[in-house]
């Protein structure tokens, strides 16, 4: 089976140094392999996506030398794909209690706070269940009903362990019940949630290697959960360390000097892409290599767990 590796940003921000390590590195991965590299640009927030971040990604790309394959897909497109999956799911039912397996839930941030143990340290919180419905009830929902339709829609999770393998991190294992509880597809305000369309869009999009930040390592259980639910192929996973500056604080959109268009006036792409190939352990000294001079010197077994730091 050919290689098909992807690239899918949020454009609610100008594309940073890492960004660039998730493309170069997936890029590398899919083109050794002799795959094909697609993109995607994850626009499912009205509020928070914008064209012109789009458009200023792609234009970081193509000068980075970090060429895709067939046309962009865009997220807020594809609505009524990630509906009627929804439906469908909304359709199946909990083989252990005979509950439908996607539920209506009107819960505030605040109210699954105040239900929630005060001992999650790490900020991550797990939904209590409160509006899981108790009973099997007929076959008679209607999600599209006016009253449901400022509910959050949520999926019932299994209290099982999910085992993956990671190329990077080995072999994990997360209980969703205890990890994040059931999980949002659509959200009240209608958006779609994340972990449902990139279920599909990967599907339809024919990926079978994902490379990401280390910081969605567990979530990948929630798209596993669903990818079974659907009869769906489970894509290789690659996550990588993350960027970080002097404090361990992760590189993110408000860091201006790492934005490619801040470094374009200082850097040349190849010295930005040697430089980072340089970090991540794929070459003994940073030297200005274009994506294709360091297909060679890739190889997912020299990338590091430990997150990497950067300076301006
Ligand atoms: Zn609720």
């Amino acid at each position: 089976m050919r290689c098909v590796g992807r690239f899918a940003p949020s454009p609610t921000g100008e594309m940073h140094l890492g960004n660039v390590l998730a493309a170069l590195l997936s890029w590398l991965s899919a083109r050794q392999q002799g795959g094909l590299w697609r993109l995607r640009i994850e626009d499912l927030d009205p509020q928070r996506s914008r064209q012109e971040y789009a458009d200023g990604l792609m234009r970081d790309l193509e000068w980075l030398g970090l060429t895709w394959d067939g046309e962009v897909i865009y997220q807020s497109q594809r609505t009524q794909v990630y509906a009627h999956c929804l439906n469908r799911l909304a359709s199946m039912r909990d083989p252990q209690t005979g509950l439908q397996l996607v539920y209506p839930c009107t819960c505030t941030r605040n109210d699954i706070l105040a239900a929630q143990a005060p001992h999650e340290a790490d900020g991550r919180i797990v939904y209590p269940g409160t509006c899981r419905p108790h009973s099997a009830s007929p076959d008679n929902s209607d999600n599209s009903s006016p009253l449901l339709r400022r509910a959050a829609m949520r999926i019932i999770v299994p209290d099982v362990e999910i085992e993956y393998d990671d190329r990077v991190y080995g072999h994990q294992s997360v209980n969703l019940a205890a990890h994040c509880g059931d999980f949002i597809l659509r959200r009240s305000d209608g958006v779609f949630a994340y972990q449902l369309a990139v279920v599909i869009d990967d599907a339809e999009m024919g990926v079978t290697e994902i490379v990401r930040g280390r910081d969605l390592l567990l979530s990948v259980a929630q798209q596993h959960y669903m990818r079974t639910l659907l009869g769906l192929a489970q894509p290789a996973y690659c996550h990588h360390p993350l960027l970080v500056n002097a404090q361990g604080q992760r590189l993110c959109k408000r860091d201006h000097a790492l934005a490619v268009s801040a470094m374009r006036a200082h850097y040349t792409a190849q010295e930005i892409i040697g430089n980072l190939a340089h970090a991540v352990g794929l070459i003994p000294e940073p030297e200005p290599l274009a994506p294709q001079q360091l297909l060679p010197y890739f190889d997912w077994s020299r990338i590091p767990r430990n997150d990497i730091m950067v300076s301006e």
